[in-house]
């Protein structure tokens, strides 16, 4: 049988049986778009990251690295432009108030829109192809006009008036705690321009309508870099930008038919350029990640906001001025379906249908599984730990299964990425014994075992 993809369900489902991700406050009835992440998902998502990390900060010499609150001064949204302008177009079904994206609704119908039309706009647009819309709901047609939704999330912190007229947000994006600390990295790590700031955190939105699993939540993590620039060489990073995201995606083994550029047509008035990296999902082609030439537009609004200059000595040239800012921008949560989505295959092993997950090694949140041959037999059951222990000190995320036949175990294992699984038999244990303190390494994809021996399996798997 042909390796075949999964659909939305089948990844959805395997995600909550196998303990990657959980609905949030199931046993309330849950919680709409958020998520938990399981034993196995917390491990995914830590490699996700811990990659991100890695291309981001550690290969490059440039990059700094940051951990700025959820919560800041509600000034900073201000400043930005966030509490009036960061809204989406908001449309309510009469029938049976559902509420949707009008954006949303005209893209899958094939019609050009999106968030940052003004509600005059948007409006004109819905009325003309209002015959064609359909509630998502109900499949009814009956519709109040767009109007425009503030998408962030309000907080009482520190108010105690029980009114809530000065809310405190929580962060709809992690590079505002960036910008704001531009000046503080400047003064304690003295880079030279070129350099870059980079942040991993939750970000919080009142999204419309939360859909598509991980795809778009309420409560999701952004991986967010922003690299400051001179002016003259804002375009030109830019491109280089642009290529390393591509590399650093394309080498957490993403297939590259599935990853394309999509240049933004409509830009906000600031804006350079700016290209979206979209993975095909089950649904088509959607935003995974957002790298944008932003201009001088954030520093300044800061620096407006604040009164606080926030600008770039250049002690050569005895100039001063504002950095432009480049930035990529993306979710933990799109990064780690797209990669469940890439990774999920079903084929036939053995004459059995099976599924599995073809994630590079670096990503499986199990490594390796040590399997003793027969769980009744002490002396394979503590030599197979022996060994286990030894693995997981090298590697952390190492599992012990001593359950059910030794085909149940490994299906199991495949359909979670464990690139290898370890077999303790009684050849390790000297029946022949020229295999004395050998085992058997199976490799997940192709399903091949090789006999090793155990002083060479961490360089072997490593
Ligand atoms: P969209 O148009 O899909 O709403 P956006 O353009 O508003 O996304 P940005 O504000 O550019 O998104 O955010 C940067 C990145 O953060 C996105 O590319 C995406 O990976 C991630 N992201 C944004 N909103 C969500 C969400 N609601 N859930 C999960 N990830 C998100």
């Amino acid at each position: 049988m042909a390796e075949t993809g999964g659909t939305m369900e089948s990844i959805i489902a395997l995600a909550k049986r196998r303990g990657f991700v959980y609905p949030s406050s199931e046993i309330y009835g849950g919680f709409a778009g958020v998520y938990d992440f399981g034993p196995l998902g917390v491990e995914f998502e830590k490699n996700i990251k811990d990659d991100w990390w890695k291309t981001t900060v550690y290969e490059r010499e440039d990059i700094f690295g940051l951990d700025s609150a959820i919560f800041m001064n509600p000034k900073i949204w201000e400043a930005s432009g966030h509490t009036k302008g960061f809204s989406d177009p908001l449309v309510e079904c009469k029938e049976c108030n559902t509420r949707s994206r009008a954006d949303k609704m005209l893209e899958d119908i094939g019609v050009v829109a999106d968030e940052k039309m003004d509600e005059e706009e948007i409006n004109r647009i819905f009325s003309e192809h209002r015959a064609k819309l359909k509630c998502p709901a109900c499949g009814k047609q009956s519709f109040t006009s767009v109007r425009k939704f503030n998408l962030l999330v309000k907080s009482n912190l520190g108010d105690f008036t029980n009114n809530n007229s000065a809310p405190a947000y929580l962060r709809g994006e992690t590079c505002q705690g960036i910008y704001v600390n531009f000046k503080n990295v400047l003064d304690s790590q003295h880079p030279k321009l070129p350099f870059g700031i980079a942040q991993i955190g939750k970000a919080f939105r009142n999204e419309i309508s939360p859909r598509q699993f991980l795809f778009r939540g309420r409560e999701f993590e952004q991986m967010e870099m922003q690299y400051f620039v001179r002016p003259e060489e804002e375009m030109a990073e830019y491109e280089r930008l642009r290529a390393h995201r591509m590399n650093a995606i394309l080498g957490l083994g993403i297939k590259p038919e599935n990853l394309r550029w999509k240049k933004h047509e409509k830009l906000v008035f600031y804006a350079k350029e700016a290209y979206d990296i979209e993975y095909k999902y089950p649904w088509g082609f959607d935003e995974m990640e957002g790298v944008h030439a932003r201009g001088d537009y954030d520093l300044t609004q800061h620096a407006k906001g604040s009164g606080k200059a926030l600008e770039y000595f250049d002690d050569e040239k005895n100039e001063r001025f504002v950095p432009h800012i480049i930035e990529s921008s993306g979710g933990v949560g799109r990064l780690f379906l797209a990669l469940l989505c890439d990774a999920y295959t079903e084929d036939e092993m053995g004459g059995e249908k099976r599924v599995f997950l073809k994630l590079k090694p670096e990503l499986a949140p199990v490594r390796v599984a040590v399997f003793p041959l027969l769980k009744n037999r002490p002396e394979l059951v503590s030599k197979a730990r022996e060994v286990y222990v030894g693995i997981k000190k090298q590697f952390g995320n190492a599992m012990f299964d001593d359950n059910g036949n030794i085909g149940k175990r490994y299906r199991r294992q495949d359909e979670i990425g464990t690139p290898h699984c370890v077999t303790v038999d009684f050849d390790t244990l000297g029946e022949k014994p020229e295999l004395k303190d050998t085992v058997t390494l199976r490799d997940r994809d192709t399903g091949k075992q090789e006999r090793i021996a155990i002083a060479d399996l961490l360089s072997k798997i490593g």
